[in-house]
């Protein structure tokens, strides 16, 4: 039922810049509420995530997969001669369904009557929006969801590097790619070439890889990883990037011996869209790294102008840039928004095996409660006792050992993910240790895992 009382001297009650995960949200659901809202992208509808990021991510995952376990078949009595990758029918799959993805979010937009103008827009004062045309519309409220894109260092033959945009694009598999960085985009790409065939090689800045993920899940990726074949430089950085006639890249290097590869992949952090924004010159105060500083309420500097998502780097992930789009929307043009809790959100390495963790790392338990006691269950999972896969899961229970309170779960294994969303509920309601010890097992699973350790 529409609630918001319209205001009549603007064009609009809500602007939206930026057609992502945050930006649809918060437009369409201002929208349900009776405000008149338009929203502007200049790339396509959809976003990082739908249209480079975690959709075509997980879609290559899942490809990736199939490497292991067509070998792993045979075990199970399954003879399956060919096993050959076609990168470009991936490629091209992938892409067919963002675009369908693609269609769907923007029939959102047209079916909760959002106006939607296909190009680029800044922000030209606090209630004035310029877009690329040269129109210049007027809006009771701003909002920024503007994303952030891929940092790229300034080496000699950046030119040459690609990054997590125009990896699900490649031409061809390469035989060999350097991928730069150390967290999750790195390690997840890691994991895909590797399964595809790809010779690939880490390099990374620092001596270890997914700094802020629990230890323990660090170390096993790291093993898992080298076992696999993944190659791996620590502190190692570039001098510079050569490309030979033959198309091949010369990577001449710092800290290790020059590299050989038909890609490099640079993932080394992403930095918030706020370039020629037209945000500075509205007053918007932005902190260090170029984020939008706002409240808790996701507004800026200037009453008007809100922001939410990635462009304000509080936790870069989907689901919190929709959850702070919803609750801007609701707030500023419904009853009332619950704010964002960011307390206990869940993230996850969809690397090979994937990562998954929720609350407090061990250190981070150590630090803030003082005593803490952790339980770890180390295992194969049956599955890959049979088809003789040696990679062992690791599930960790992080307790607080004065209130018993379970504060952070850790795992890493087949489907860790999937496992992890569940006991995240568990932890964001502050179950103690003895709750799950009282939970019978579910067998066989390797989600059990998660209430007979002790
Ligand atoms: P975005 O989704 O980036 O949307 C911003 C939009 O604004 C873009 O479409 C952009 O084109 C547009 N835009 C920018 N400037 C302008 C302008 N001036 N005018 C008009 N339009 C403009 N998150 C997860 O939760 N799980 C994952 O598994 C995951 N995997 C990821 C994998 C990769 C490779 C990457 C890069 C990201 C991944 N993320 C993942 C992060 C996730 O994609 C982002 O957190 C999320 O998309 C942020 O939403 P947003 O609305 O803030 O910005």
């Amino acid at each position: 039922m529409s609630d918001y009382k319209n205001t009549t001297d603007f064009d609009y009650d809500l602007f939206v810049i930026g057609a992502g995960s945050g930006g649809v949200r918060a437009s369409r659901i201002a929208a349900g509420h009776g405000a008149r809202a338009a929203v502007a992208e200049e790339y396509r509808v959809g976003g990082t995530c739908v249209i480079r990021g975690c959709v075509p991510k997980k879609l290559l995952v899942y490809g990736a997969h199939f490497a292991e376990d067509l070998n792993d078949a045979a075990m199970f009595g399954w003879d399956v001669p060919v096993k050959r990758f076609d990168w470009a029918v991936l490629r091209d799959n992938v892409a067919a369904e963002v675009t369908r993805l693609e269609g769907l979010y923007g029939q959102t937009l047209a079916s909760h009557k959002v106006e939607t103008f296909l190009e680029r827009a800044t922000v030209a004062g606090p209630n004035t929006v310029r877009l690329a045309s040269g129109k210049t519309v007027t809006a009771a409220k701003i909002l920024i969801a503007t994303g952030a894109r891929p940092f790229m260092p300034e080496i000699e033959g950046i030119e040459h590097a690609i990054t997590s945009n125009e990896v699900f694009l490649l031409e061809s598999l390469p035989k060999r790619i350097v991928i730069v960085g150390g967290g999750y985009i790195a390690n997840e790409f890691a994991g895909v070439f590797h399964q595809f065939g790809s010779h690939v090689t880490i390099v990374n800045r620092s001596d270890t890889i997914l700094r802020g993920y629990d230890d323990s899940m660090r170390d096993r990726l790291l093993q898992i990883s080298i076992g696999k074949g993944v190659d791996f430089r620590f502190k190692a950085s570039f001098d510079r990037i050569e490309k030979r006639d033959d198309g091949m890249l010369h990577l001449a290097m710092n800290g290790c011996d020059d590299l050989q590869a038909d890609a490099v992949l640079f993932a080394v952090g992403r930095k918030p869209n706020i370039e020629g924004l037209g945000l500075e010159e509205a007053g918007v105060e932005l902190g260090e790294r170029g984020e939008v500083k706002v409240d808790q309420d996701s507004r800026t500097s200037v009453p008007t102008i809100f922001a939410v998502g990635d462009v304000t780097d509080r936790i870069q992930l989907t689901p919190v840039a929709i959850r702070e789009g919803q609750a801007f929307a609701d707030a500023q043009f419904g009853s009332g928004g619950t704010p964002v809790d960011y307390d206990c959100v869940p993230n996850a390495v969809f690397s090979h095996p994937p990562i998954a963790g929720v609350g407090l790392t061990e250190s981070q338990a150590r630090e803030k409660y003082g005593t803490i006691k952790t339980f770890t269950s180390d295992f194969r999972a049956m599955k890959n006792v049979l088809a003789g896969r040696n990679e062992r899961s690791l599930f960790k229970l992080v307790v607080d050992e004065a209130s018993e309170r379970v504060v952070g779960i850790h795992m890493i294994g087949p489907d860790a993910p999937e496992i992890l969303q569940a006991a995240a509920i568990a932890v964001k309601a502050g179950l103690k240790k003895a709750d799950f010890d009282a939970t019978v097992a579910l067998h066989p699973t390797m989600a059990e895992e998660l209430v007979l350790m002790r």
